[in-house]
């Protein structure tokens, strides 16, 4: 999808290796920490020097980081009806000189309540979730409209070809031709599959 996208002009994605904006002698982005502790921060200088590089009037800098908001559908679908220049800023080791969040950052996300190793990761999943988003990019509009969290509830049971397969049949209410039926069945599904996984976002 994000080939497609960028076929077709609907997006352009370009990434950056900040060690191309660092200026010491071994092209040094890290350092000890001020107060001690363990591991390493990003100096802000090689930072504040790519995305000044970088940066348009439109352009909207976000850090992915644990210690953001939580990244969510809905926050995917602004992105994407935006339409605009998205930074988004990687960090490593243990995080970012907080300089660089405080005059730089607009945005900070966090893709889950768990620590991976580096921000790139983050910034690929936050990229497909905004990218399949904007229109044209995916065939069918309606397909992201039906997906899980589209409409508050996770997505309802889906079912292909065969019929029955190790005794296993498909419910007889989608075969039933009853369009208004089958809606109604999808949403009771929707609302028990919400239910039993998560509860939350029914507020329970
Ligand atoms: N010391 C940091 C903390 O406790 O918040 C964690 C640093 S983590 C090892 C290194 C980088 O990975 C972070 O700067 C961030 O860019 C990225 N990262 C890790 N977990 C993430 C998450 N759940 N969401 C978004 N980015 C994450």
């Amino acid at each position: 999808m994000m080939k497609r996208a960028q076929e077709k002009g609907l997006a352009s994605l370009h990434v950056h290796n900040i060690r191309n904006w660092a200026t010491s002698k071994h092209l040094t982005t890290d350092d000890a920490p001020y107060g001690g502790g363990q591991g390493m921060v990003m100096k802000c200088e090689p930072v504040f020097a790519a995305v000044e590089a970088l940066k348009t009037p439109e352009s909207r800098v976000i850090l992915m980081t644990p210690a953001g908001r939580p990244f969510k559908q809905q926050i995917a679908q602004e992105y994407a009806c935006r339409n605009q220049h998205l930074i988004l800023l990687c960090g490593h080791y243990e995080g970012i000189d907080q300089r660089v969040i405080d005059q730089l950052v607009d945005d900070e996300l966090s893709i889950g309540d768990y620590v991976l190793t580096n921000g790139a990761i983050a910034a690929v999943v936050v990229t497909d979730a905004i990218v399949r988003l904007i229109p044209g990019v995916l065939g069918d509009e309606a397909s992201a409209a039906e997906d899980s969290f589209s409409d508050g509830l996770l997505e309802f049971p889906q079912y292909t070809r065969p019929l029955e397969f190790r005794g296993w049949k498909v419910p007889d209410i989608l075969l039933s031709g009853h369009h208004a039926e089958i809606a109604k069945w999808r949403h009771n599904m929707a609302l028990e599959k919400t239910r039993k996984n998560r509860p939350d976002l029914l507020g329970e």
